[in-house]
């Protein structure tokens, strides 16, 4: 594979989703291509901080909320349980 046919593919290859044969090519021009390795790298963190800001992962709740809004969601939360 080339620089570029990885790029393509990377986000099937992250996401597990290429086919064996291509996987190994895809891991074969790592080896060789410190470039595309450090892409990779790159690449693998957005996703992270992707996820993270999308809620998934059950990412902990940043020190940064207020008390008072915790509470409040938690209050409308039994509230409308309740109804
Ligand atoms: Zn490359």
């Amino acid at each position: 594979v080339t620089c570029r046919e990885l790029t393509a593919f990377i986000a099937d290859f992250v996401a597990g989703e290429l086919p064996p044969d291509t996987r190994l090519e895809f891991e074969r021009h790592l080896d060789v291509c410190p470039n595309c390795v450090t892409y990779l790298s790159g690449y693998q963190d957005t996703v992270k901080m992707g996820r993270y800001a999308c809620g998934d992962d059950d990412a902990p709740v940043p020190d940064t909320v207020p008390e008072e809004l915790i509470q409040a969601v938690l209050s409308a939360r039994s509230k409308s349980s309740q109804a």
